[in-house]
């Protein structure tokens, strides 16, 4: 094992411990009411810990829930979102503040969003100083004259090369455009960095460079929540992996036990491992269910080989899996 894995190992263990967490999320539940009184259950109750300098990945296939999980911790959901639970920042709970709150004291301060598409996030007809020089002032109150350096400083700590900062989104290339995204994240010195499938449309190469990247402000002492449904990315930056299926958290576990031995111990993880092509590259077979459809007991139990009448029930989420008959239990059953 390596001093890197031990120190990852550290802090997984560290951010176990509910003292010790900078964000503390329970129960966390979030239901759309749609028309005609149909309900989409997008969340339900996830629980977890996030310390300074640890990274947790929160991962799933597209329309799991990690995305608007992230959006309710941020305040950034719909109008027809109904939330419960609790999400603690530091003192402060993100579901229960009001949008003055998170305005002005969440948003760029205490919670950096590095964003899905970052050249989209970026306004267009504004060159990547334009826009550091921008929240610099409004995250710092930094004076005019100043704002200049301040922003440059910032663009540096995200490796953004100071020769394309007078350059339009247009002009970057993903990887510098994900950089820029990274540099505005940072600037309000947050606490906690949320990258939301901050590798979505980049190349392999340049998702491992913004992964090292990623991890390098964690190692700064920044807390990391990174949303990706990229097991490779979530590989090379997570201290914790927290799998998600059908808006709940079916599995949570220490990186090196996940993805190395003994591996995942939910079917479902297991078979997102599996399918990756330096695996095994077998597809999970069928698709997840509609959330507004939910059935009663397992969510997974239809794509399962493992499913048995037990499994008519919903597991409930014990000692870090949600299933009635895990890998690696004594006496589970044989896929
Ligand atoms: S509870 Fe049953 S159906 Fe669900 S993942 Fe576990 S074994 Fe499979």
């Amino acid at each position: 094992m390596t001093a890197d894995h031990v120190l990852r190992a550290l802090r997984a263990v560290s951010a176990e411990r509910a003292e010790d967490a900078l964000l503390s999320v329970r129960g966390l539940t979030v239901r759309f009411r749609l028309r005609g009184g149909r309900e989409v259950a997008a969340v339900t109750d996830a629980d977890f810990d996030l310390a300074a300098g640890e990274c947790l990945a929160l991962v799933g296939e597209s329309g799991c829930g990690k995305s608007v999980l992230a959006s309710a911790l941020l305040g950034l959901l719909p109008g027809n979102a109904e939330t419960s639970g609790s999400a603690l920042l530091d003192g402060t709970d993100l579901l229960a503040a009001d949008e003055k709150t998170l305005a002005r004291t969440v948003r760029g301060r205490r919670i950096g969003l590095v964003p899905q598409s970052p050249a989209a996030h970026l306004t267009p007809v504004r060159t990547v100083r334009a826009h550091l020089e921008e929240t610099v002032r409004a995250l710092t109150g930094t004076r005019r004259g100043e704002r200049r350096a301040a922003a440059e400083a910032a663009a540096e700590r995200a490796a953004f090369p100071a020769g394309h900062l007078d350059r339009h989104p247009h002009e970057l290339s993903g990887g510098l455009a994900q950089r820029a995204a990274t540099a505005l994240a940072l600037i309000g010195d947050a606490p906690l960095l949320l990258a939301d499938e901050p590798t979505t449309g980049l190349d392999r190469a340049l998702v491992d460079r913004t992964a090292d990247e990623l991890r390098r402000h964690a190692d700064r002492g920044k807390a990391l929540l990174l949303i990706t449904h990229d097991l490779a990315a979530a590989r090379r930056v997570a201290d914790r992996v927290a799998v998600m299926y059908a808006g709940r958290m079916v599995e949570l576990a220490p990186a090196d036990r996940f993805f190395g031995a003994p591996g995942p111990r939910h079917p479902y993880a297991r078979g997102l491992l599996d399918a990756l092509p330096e695996r095994e590259f077998t597809p999970i077979p069928g698709f997840p269910p509609e959330l507004s459809d939910l059935p009663e007991g397992c969510a997974f139990a239809p794509r399962c080989a493992r499913a048995t009448e037990a499994c008519a029930q919903r597991p409930a989420f014990r000692a870090g899996v949600a299933c009635h008959h895990p890998h690696g239990a004594p006496g589970a059953v044989r896929a």
